[in-house]
């Protein structure tokens, strides 16, 4: 995804031509792509795990449908539509299409059981990468949280889709054009091949099958019909605006896409305003809709929050201002400050009002960029004094917001009374700060402010010039992007007809291969002159298409439903496959998408149930949302200078900055080319496998914190790994014999305490992986197992119960570590097979997840009540496991010398007993 936090404000343009795409992963990094073997620092086992994970994608690469719930070859996949269907084969542009020949689940390794109830679904989805050339540590990270969760799914029996795909259209590829001459679609695929290859190195269990990437005409062609639908629905519309101008980028921008300083969100460059003709999306039509339906997410709250205070809700009262000297249509202007209308010194116009559109024609003037505001020389009057109130344009109103009017309170609003000193008009004070009563308000004087608004509202409501009233703060998304790397806007405009639809059977309008760039502005798309000129689709006569592309957020409004029927050459998805997998279960992606993407995502979803294309249960497409927290890099910095330092301008400790002598500062920061602190994966994975970086991005913090990036401390997972090996050795080498020796008392309780260890282990995983997300403490928990089960000693090795534990401590970390784990539990079965013991599975993957025994997490010792006869004598501590067998509880209770005192006591023999069902009570009768 396109991923710059509109938080961050730092106004450079480092990072536009390396990983500015609609990016799920906040770290990013910029350097050069490894491919070295990374020998420094490398470990004398990583060998041997890279031989594993040579192996292990040899072996999935040779069983390409080794992921049966998912492969759609008509077994009546739950999640998948049998796609037959043929994939278009050119659109003449030379632009990939969906490799759908490609083998299904490369090392992958996901197995699913066969059950197809919907309810046993599960779709789990990261947000999909900009294809900006190679993977960056934030791309790990995602990835390795959402190809866990995967796996897990998987493992204990349902029905998994995790797709990945490419959101490939967007400026780097015309800017990579721009500087280096490369056709964008060619700079794209190449990307995508090589970042493709990474994710498989990286073990990732994506369903390559349903690979979608935005930029292919079997895609975009569907989201130019989604415009088309919106066009007809009346929710497209086009029309002339003040629009955020980036200088920079040469395009307009969508409000979402201006920072809260008025930058750009991608160039960092000041927004300028422009007066433009656009296309948007009214997407305000949902407000309401996309407010309360934040109720229901298992989002984090700071998100939803962030989405609740974007859309604005708030209610206020409309009043009407009636012009003093013409008939024209009076001024409507809300407010939510209605207890304030006795402060009104003026009213302020936006930019693109028709009143102050029409009185700048009548008064021969134009706005200047600075104009702050101007006297319109119009007076209207008070909705309940009737007081003339003069008219003035001022920049600060927003045209979309409300009306495209204010009333100016100077005493009780900051930016009226600015504009007021500005334009010297007068300040009214009306509300006594001290007491919060009226002040200046005629009959209303007195009265408490809020008792005073409901007051105001009701007497304006008599006269018909005022009414309560909720306004949203959200806007229309402007779609038009004056840029060619995009969806191409799917219209004609004919002097004849207007605006024309491209007929759907000449969709998609397929981008021109041979557009001249600049980066000097204007649309790409007007230099192909034999693109531009078409017959009107309504008259015949000459006409010309939109050169306008559409913002690129369009394309990722919808492609988690793409996925669940990727290669549909009919429709944007069949209604059924997208009802089955819909709504995705687990979204994974960066923070920085609390408003751009996901309520875009809403909206498209939102529109597509009104259209019945998805059921009502799936209006929400994201049910659960994990953010993931930045990768940051170690940073350097010169104590003397300030300045960021090299690796080379630090002595080989890293402890003293060579020119000065000085130690430096050392900062975790957001992964940069200019702060030297970037970490490549592919070095990374390199030097210690896969799998290591997995467990390492996952054990170093929780998944919405900040990663601090520390190599040395990665010799920690290494040796974790390390262990689990040796701890499979120590079950490998012991002999097998038909049943385990007898054990001592005190062996029994080592053997005893190892099993409620396992148990609540288990216990305590499952809960992470379906509940918490605390993949951290996950690992740890697994690290405090190995440590227990390495503390049991050799004698104890052939016992089933450390057999167990270690083959659980395997299956536990399959989902973390997939390749290691599949190798050892290959070599465990290999090992157990003549044991029949069930854990004789030779893949980790399809012998399931193991299930706690409840009955093992019981404490140590139980209570058990003695009897005689009906009457409560003693009460014994005995082993906890007793509880399951009540013939060694007897015997056990029998051997204590108290209870053959009682018996003896009674006269019994002790042979007639009744242990109750729960193994808490024995009674002897008799
Ligand atoms: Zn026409």
């Amino acid at each position: 995804m396109h991923g710059r936090s509109i938080a961050k404000t730092a106004a450079t343009r480092e990072y536009s031509s390396t990983s500015t795409g609609l990016d799920p992963s906040s770290g990013s990094t910029s350097t050069s792509i490894g491919t070295g073997t990374g020998t420094s620092g490398a470990h004398h086992t990583s060998g041997q795990l890279l031989e594993w994970e040579a192996k292990w994608h040899a072996r999935w690469a040779a069983q390409p449908n080794a992921l049966p719930s998912n492969t759609g070859s008509g077994s009546g996949s739950a999640l998948s539509q049998s796609s037959t269907t043929t994939t278009k084969t050119s659109h003449g542009s030379g632009l990939p299409l969906q490799e759908s020949s490609r083998p299904a689940h490369e090392s992958s390794g996901l197995t699913a059981a066969s059950s197809s109830a919907d309810s046993n679904k599960r779709y789990i989805l990261a947000m999909f990468p900009y294809p900006s050339g190679h993977l960056h540590m934030g791309h790990v990270r995602v990835y390795t949280l959402s190809d866990c969760l995967a796996r897990f799914h998987a493992m204990n029996g349902r029905q998994v889709l995790h797709p990945m795909g490419w959101d490939a259209f967007g400026l780097p590829a015309e800017n990579a054009a721009i500087e280096r001459g490369v056709a964008p679609g060619e700079w794209t695929i190449k990307n995508i091949e090589y970042m493709r290859k990474q994710l498989q190195r990286l073990g990732m269990a994506f369903d390559w099958s349903k690979e979608v990437t935005t930029c292919a005409p079997d895609y975009y062609r569907w989201t130019q019909w989604i415009f088309l639908r919106l066009l007809k629905a009346g929710l497209a519309y086009r029309k002339n605006a003040v629009v955020n101008w980036d200088p920079v980028d040469q395009t307009v921008l969508a409000n979402e896409q201006v920072d809260e300083n008025g930058r750009s969100w991608r160039s960092g460059a000041v927004v300028e305003q422009k007066l433009l003709n656009q296309w948007f999306f009214k997407i305000s039509a949902f407000s309401n809709e996309l407010l309360e339906g934040l109720d229901q997410l298992a989002w984090p709250e700071s998100v939803k929050q962030m989405q609740r205070n974007w859309i604005g809700k708030s209610t206020g009262a409309s009043f009407t201002f009636r012009f003093a000297s013409s008939e024209q249509a009076p001024l409507q202007v809300f407010t939510t400050r209605p207890d304030t209308l006795f402060g009104v010194t003026f009213v302020a116009l936006a930019a693109d009002h028709p009143v102050t559109q029409q009185r700048l024609t009548e008064l021969g003037v134009t706005l200047a960029a600075n104009t702050q505001g101007l006297d319109l020389k119009l007076n209207v009057l008070h909705p309940i004094t009737g007081k003339p109130i003069p008219v003035y344009y001022g920049s600060y109103v927003l045209s979309d917001y409300g009306t495209g009017a204010v009333m100016g309170v100077p005493a009780h609003d900051e930016r009226d009374a600015t504009f007021a000193s500005a334009m010297s008009l007068p300040t009214i004070p009306v509300i006594i700060a001290e007491t919060g009563t009226l002040e200046n308000s005629g009959e209303f004087t007195g009265l408490p402010a809020k008792e005073a608004a409901a007051a105001i509202v009701a007497k304006a409501e008599t006269t018909g010039s005022g009414s309560i009233r909720t306004e949203f703060r959200l806007r229309d998304w402007l779609v038009s992007r004056q840029r060619y790397w995009g969806a191409p806007i799917p219209v004609i405009h004919c002097p004849k007809c207007e605006v024309v639809p491209v007929p759907e059977h000449d969709l998609p309008v397929v981008l021109p291969t041979d557009a001249k760039f600049s980066g000097r502005g204007g649309s790409p798309l007007k230099t192909v002159a034999s693109w531009m000129h078409v017959n009107c689709p309504s008259c015949g006569g000459p006409a010309t298409r939109d050169a306008d592309t559409m913002d690129t957020f369009v394309d990722s409004s919808w492609y988690f439903a793409r996925f669940t029927d990727p290669h549909n050459t009919t429709a944007p998805f069949d209604t059924e496959a997208a009802n089955k997998a819909m709504p995705t279960d687990i979204y994974v992606g960066g923070v920085e998408h609390a408003i751009l993407h996901l309520l875009y995502a809403r909206f498209l979803t939102r529109f597509f149930v009104k259209e019945g294309l998805l059921k009502k249960e799936a209006s929400e497409p994201f049910q659960r949302l994990l953010t993931q927290g930045m990768v940051q890099g170690k940073t350097f910095k010169s104590a003397v200078s300030g300045k960021y330092l090299l690796p080379t301008e630090l002595d080989s400790e890293q402890k003293l900055e060579l020119q000065t002598g000085v130690a430096p500062k050392v900062v975790y920061e957001k992964m940069s080319k200019s702060k030297y602190n970037g970490v490549d994966p592919q070095t990374m994975i390199d030097r210690y496998g896969a799998d290591v970086l997995r467990i390492f991005t996952l054990f170093k913090a929780p998944p919405e914190m900040a990663l601090e990036w520390d190599e040395n401390a990665i010799a920690g997972s290494r040796r974790w790994v390390n262990r689990v090996i040796e701890l499979v050795e120590t079950v490998r080498q012991v002999p097998r014999e038909g049943t385990p020796s007898s054990v001592s008392d005190a062996d029994s309780e080592v053997l005893d305490q190892l099993v409620f260890t396992t148990n609540a282990t288990i216990k305590s995983i499952t809960n992470s992986f379906e509940h918490t997300f605390a993949f951290n403490t996950a690992v740890s928990d697994l690290m405090k197992l190995s440590n227990t089960i390495k503390d049991v000693p050799a004698r104890l090795h052939t016992q089933p119960q450390y057999t167990h534990a270690v083959t659980t401590v395997v299956q536990l970390m399959a989902p973390i570590a997939p390749v290691v784990a599949s190798e050892l539990f290959e070599r465990l079965s290999h090992t157990q097979q003549s044991a029949a013991s069930p854990e004789t599975a030779r893949d980790v993957f399809s012998a399931g997840w193991p299930v706690a025994n409840d009955m093992q997490l019981k404490p140590k010792t139980m209570s058990l009540v003695v009897q005689i006869r009906g009457k409560v004598r003693l009460t014994l501590k005995l082993p906890a496991r007793l509880v399951e067998d009540h013939s060694a509880l007897k015997s056990a209770v029998l051997a204590d010398a108290q209870v053959q005192k009682l018996l003896a006591n009674a006269k019994l023999t002790g042979s007639e007993s009744f242990v109750a069902p729960r193994g808490n009570l024995i009674n002897f009768v008799q």
